[in-house]
C-alpha cells in the first residue's frame, strides 16, 4: 500500500475490539502509513484494544469515557505531551440504553434521551474543542453516522434523532472550521454486526434489508469504511468539508428495487 499518510498523526476513539468500525478505519489509515493513538472506554476494553493498538505500533493507548471532561482534558494533554500536535481525529462513538433501541421512539425517556444525546452527538463537538488547538498545520476530523438519522428505521429510535444532530453538528463544526483549515465529515456506514449494533432490536433482519435492497446487493466491511475514511483524513479529501458521506452499497439512494430483482 501507499504512504499516503506517512507523517500524519491521529488519535482513533471508539475500537471496542477488531469487529469496531474504528478498527476497520484504524487498520487503513496504518497500513497507508499514518502514526495512531487509541483510546479505549474502560478497563474492561483495554484487554482488547491494547494488543490491536500494539499491532499497529501504536505508542499512546489511553483510557476515555467521553462524558468525563476531565478524561477526555486527560486525553488530549498526553496527545500534546507526546506529539505536540494533531492531524485527525477519528470519533466512532455512541451509546443509547438497548431497552430503548426497541419498539417505538415514542416511548424514549427523558433520562436516555439526554445520554444518548451526550455521548453520541455531545462527544464529537467536546472531542473536537480540545483536539483544534492541536491542529496547529490544519486538519481533517469525521464521526460515524447512520441512515437513521434521515429516514426512520425500525427500533432505531432516540439513536436516529442523536445521529440527525450528530450530522448538523458536522456541518456547523466544518463551517467553524473551514478557515483554519480543519476539515469536519461523518461517514454515513451502513449496517455492520459491531457490539454496538448487537443492542439494536432486529438487526440480523435490517442487515438482510439492505443486502436485498442496496444496489450492491450486499452489505460494507469495516474495511470499506476504512478506505472512505482514509480518503477524507487523507489529501485525497482536500476539498471536501461538512459532508455526510455515505458507505452503504448505496442503499440511501433506492426508494424501491424491482419485486423479481431483490428476491434473486
Ligand atoms: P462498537 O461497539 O465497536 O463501537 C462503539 C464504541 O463506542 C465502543 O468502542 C465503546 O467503547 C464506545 N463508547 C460508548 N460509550 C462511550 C463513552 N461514554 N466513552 C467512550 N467511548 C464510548 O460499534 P461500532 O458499530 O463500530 O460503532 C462505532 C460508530 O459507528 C458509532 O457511532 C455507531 O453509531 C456508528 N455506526 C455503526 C453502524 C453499524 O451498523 N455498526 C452503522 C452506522 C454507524
Amino acid at each position: 500500500s501507499s504512504q499516503l499518510m506517512a507523517g500524519k498523526r491521529g488519535l482513533v476513539m471508539g475500537v471496542a475490539n477488531d469487529r469496531s468500525i474504528a478498527w476497520g478505519i484504524a487498520s487503513a489509515l496504518a497500513a497507508h502509513g499514518a502514526e495512531l493513538a487509541f483510546t479505549y472506554q474502560g478497563d474492561a476494553l483495554a484487554k482488547r484494544v491494547k494488543p490491536l493498538a500494539e499491532s499497529v505500533k501504536s505508542q499512546i493507548v489511553v483510557p476515555c469515557d467521553v462524558t468525563d471532561e476531565a478524561s477526555l482534558d486527560a486525553t488530549f494533554k498526553a496527545i500534546e505531551d507526546q506529539w505536540g500536535k494533531l492531524d485527525f481525529l477519528v470519533h466512532a462513538i455512541a451509546f443509547s440504553d438497548k431497552n430503548e433501541l426497541d419498539g417505538m421512539y415514542l416511548n424514549t425517556s427523558r433520562a436516555n434521551f439526554a445520554r444518548t444525546m451526550d455521548i453520541s452527538c455531545y462527544s464529537f463537538t467536546a472531542c473536537c474543542q480540545r483536539a483544534v488547538p492541536l491542529m496547529k498545520d490544519g486538519g481533517s476530523m469525521i464521526t460515524l453516522s447512520y441512515y437513521g438519522a434521515e429516514r426512520v428505521m425500525p427500533h432505531y429510535n432516540v439513536m436516529g434523532v442523536a445521529k440527525a444532530a450528530l450530522e448538523a453538528s458536522v456541518r456547523y463544526l466544518a463551517t467553524d472550521l473551514g478557515p483554519q483549515n480543519i476539515r469536519v465529515n461523518a461517514i454515513s456506514a451502513g449496517p455492520i454486526k459491531t457490539l454496538a449494533a448487537s443492542g439494536i432490536g432486529d438487526f440480523r433482519y435490517i442487515l438482510k434489508w439492505n443486502e436485498y435492497n442496496a444496489p450492491l446487493r450486499r452489505n460494507v466491511t469495516i474495511g470499506e469504511v476504512g478506505g472512505s475514511a482514509l480518503y477524507l483524513l487523507s489529501e485525497l479529501g482536500s476539498g471536501v468539508t461538512g459532508e455526510v458521506h455515505h458507505v452503504d452499497a448505496g442503499y440511501h439512494t433506492v426508494g424501491m428495487v424491482a419485486v423479481d430483482s431483490a428476491a434473486e
